[in-house]
């Protein structure tokens, strides 16, 4: 095989990082090990059993259970499907903002259940009054997202619990990208601070940790019960997973990245991303560009196409919201430098596009 994954260098619209170096260890240590059998491979399953009390001290979350998915979709399809299960209508509903992830409708169409879409207000958050009017007595899961995928917006999440619990519902937090930077801000967003029954949390985006490694953590172990089915040839007698064999290096990963940056290592990883992010929109703005301003490490602008398609073609790895926005996520792997960079080029599409009769050669 000839070909080699790409470079850092130039990728600004990926939720993904380099993994730590400890993290890159761990994974290949285990990539042979299975934790969808822990009978056969106990070693990885007390792994596991680490990452959920990991997980759930960066998410305030005392007794946690939970496992280490393949990422936030799975973390998400089982978060609706819980609330499906427990619900008692057979025509269940559930709410979430327009900002969701994409992963919700695919939740949704597997699991058979009605996905109710609300607006979003002027700061791209949750609209409550819209939720409030939307729930109902069928309503089995009301959905949070802490942190965005397109503009990184925290919803009001104990308001939206208020609301669940008015409806007897299931609140869930989707915390897939922010987890690992929440926890530095003073948003309210976790299990100590609101009435969350299930969050998703991924090791693979801002903690650093190799792909897959996702997250689900869950308030108490009667919720994963809702999942479990009986698994008669294995040793363990049951499974709550969605995926049957699935990858001990994700798992390894997850808890290396952990033990290792928890929380001073994140702390200052959130503090370095956060600045560039501001560092950003701040350049952004100084060229007359609208720049929604960045909550949390991810800067998105109103730069026009034919710019954006320049710097795709100069090797720039950018996306753009559904409203067609640049997107720009601060990961890890984002440097300073790597942004000057950036709007030097910017500025050098810029100018050409304003001369046009100017040769390049
Ligand atoms: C990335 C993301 C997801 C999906 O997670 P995957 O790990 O890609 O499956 C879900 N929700 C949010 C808010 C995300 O940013």
């Amino acid at each position: 095989m000839q070909i080699e994954p790409q470079a850092f260098g130039r990728v600004l619209s990926s939720m993904c990082t380099e993994p730590h170096p400890k993290a890159r260890d761990a994974a290949e240590r285990f990539l042979a090990t299975n934790p969808g059998d822990p009978g056969t491979y106990p070693n990885v399953a007390a792994l596991e059993d680490d990452a959920i009390a990991m997980l759930g001290e960066i998410a305030g979350l005392d007794e946690p259970s939970g496992y280490v998915a393949s990422g936030g979709t799975e973390a998400n399809v089982q978060a609706v499907r819980i609330a499906r299960n427990r619900a008692e209508t057979r025509t269940p509903n559930v709410v979430v903002s327009e900002s969701a992830h994409f992963s919700f409708q695919k939740a949704t169409d597997v699991l058979g259940v009605e996905l109710r879409i609300v607006p979003t207000d002027d700061a791209f958050r949750a609209d409550l009054e819209a939720v409030r009017s939307c729930v109902d007595r069928e309503t089995a899961l009301v959905v949070g997202i802490a942190g965005t995928t397109e503009y990184g917006r925290v919803d009001p999440i104990p308001e939206l619990g208020e609301i669940a619990a008015s409806v007897d519902a299931l609140l869930h937090v989707d915390a897939a990208w922010g987890g690992f930077v929440l926890p530095f801000t003073d948003h309210e967003w976790n299990f100590s601070h609101a009435p969350v029954d299930t969050m998703a949390i991924d090791p693979h985006k801002m903690g650093q940790a190799a792909v897959p490694a996702g997250g689900l953590l869950v308030r108490s172990a009667d919720l994963l019960d809702e999942l479990a089915v009986d698994t008669p040839y294995l040793e363990s007698t049951s499974q709550a997973t969605l995926t049957g064999t699935r990858s001990g290096a994700g798992v390894a990963s997850a808890v290396a990245a952990m033990a290792e940056l928890w929380p001073d290592g994140y702390r200052s990883q959130y503090v370095r991303s956060q600045h560039n992010a501001e560092w950003l929109a701040d350049a952004l703005e100084k060229r007359g560009y609208e720049v929604v301003d960045p909550a949390l490490p991810l800067v998105a602008a109103d730069v026009p196409r034919s710019t954006f398609d320049a710097l795709r073609a100069e090797g720039w790895r950018i996306s753009r919201t559904g409203t067609g926005e640049l997107r720009v996520v601060c990961m890890p792997h984002v440097t300073r430098k790597m942004l000057a960079s950036f709007i030097g080029d910017l500025d050098r599409l810029e100018v050409r596009a304003s001369v046009p009769l100017v040769s390049d050669d």
